[in-house]
């Protein structure tokens, strides 16, 4: 029981950066860099904490003309939060904890496992067919209503939904790649975490009365170039139903940590969710936030994009795992206590949502 009425947050603002003069500032966005490619002497550091990482390029240089930096807009900033929330619960508090203390983290470890026993889960495989068959059975034995989003023959996202029971229009998103890198293994971080956390989420959730709809997506070729998520948000473009999304998380390699931090990552308009979010993670879970502003590289930036709010909740980056998009990206090197925390997180954001 907390004895403070009102709630408190104190923002450490550890780490803030934010540029006066921008025209000379990037932020990189090429995961390849972010694996520690050689970045060259055009290019020098200036600031670099977590997912955010910005750098200055030489006047001239032909690396302003490649995908791989992104010229600063002016919102890009990163910084922790350092203490714990200290307030009220909401009025739907009781609901939450009991959700929350139903989550089980062995069987987000058995599912990571499972996930990871494939030979291969890219995108256009059998082991990527096989994968998809298996979350979609799952999710519809759980009680959604299923339907695949295919890019390609045989390629497909798969959307569960629960239509909500009193305001079934609005729609709240958790999502997670299924689909992995490379021919030789089946990433266990990378992201058979995320997937487990959201059938984990959408089992505890399948008996909870929820007033509005939640829609648990699956994508896939996120490792191709976000091409599952690209298709999705055009066909909701076309259909006019961007809209209806009032939350959405994205939940893309949570499985390797040891110092506690979940970074929440999203775009300069957004700020304000992810701090939401900020004070979720202090409320519901044992782990520290981590605001990064200037988003890239998954499944919430096509999204985002259209005007969806969107966060992407990840490993902190400064410790992220050495095996990232390796062979060695094994699940029993995963802190499943960290997945765990972040599926609560999740389902806590999906329920405080609900309510609004
Ligand atoms: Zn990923």
């Amino acid at each position: 029981m907390n004895l403070f009425p009102t709630a408190l947050i104190v923002l450490g603002l550890a780490l803030t950066v934010s540029f006066a003069s921008r025209e000379e500032f990037y932020q990189v966005i090429d995961s390849h860099l972010h694996l520690g490619q050689e970045l060259g002497p055009d290019v020098e550091t200036t600031f670099k904490s977590g997912r955010l990482w910005i750098v200055r390029l030489r006047e001239n240089s032909p690396l302003h003309l490649t995908g791989s930096f992104r010229r600063l807009r002016g919102g890009e900033k990163s910084y922790r939060f350092l203490d714990r929330l200290r307030g009220t619960f909401g009025r739907r508090a009781p609901l939450i904890r009991t959700t929350l203390a139903g989550i089980q983290r062995a069987r987000i470890q058995n599912d990571v496992e499972l996930l990871s026993a494939f030979e291969t889960r890219r995108a256009g495989t059998a082991g990527n067919r096989s994968a998809i068959a298996l979350v979609a059975e799952r999710l519809r034995s759980l009680g959604f209503e299923l339907s695949l989003s295919c890019y390609a023959p045989e390629v497909c996202n798969v959307i569960a939904e629960r239509r909500g029971l009193a305001e079934p229009s609005a729609v709240t998103v958790v999502m997670a790649h299924l689909d992995s890198v490379g021919e030789t293994h089946a990433g266990a971080d990378d992201n058979a975490s995320g997937v487990a956390a959201l059938l984990e989420i959408g089992r505890v959730m399948a008996d909870v009365p929820l007033r509005k709809t939640l829609r648990l997506v699956v994508t896939n070729g996120e490792e191709d170039g976000l091409l599952g998520s690209v298709f999705y948000a055009k066909e909701l473009e076309r259909q006019e139903t961007l809209g209806a999304i009032g939350l959405l998380v994205n939940m893309d390699m949570i499985g390797y940590n040891q110092n506690g931090i979940l970074e929440l990552e999203t775009s300069a308009e957004r700020e304000g969710l992810a701090r939401w979010m900020a004070q979720l993670v202090h409320q519901y879970t044992s782990l520290t936030a981590k605001v990064s502003i200037g988003a890239w590289g998954s499944d919430h930036v096509p999204f985002l994009r259209r005007g969806v709010p969107a966060v992407l909740t990840i490993q902190n980056w400064d410790t992220k795992n050495p095996c990232y998009h390796e062979a060695c990206d094994t699940p029993e090197k995963l802190n499943y206590s960290y997945i765990t925390e972040v599926a609560r997180l999740n389902t806590a954001a999906v329920l405080t949502k609900d309510l609004e």
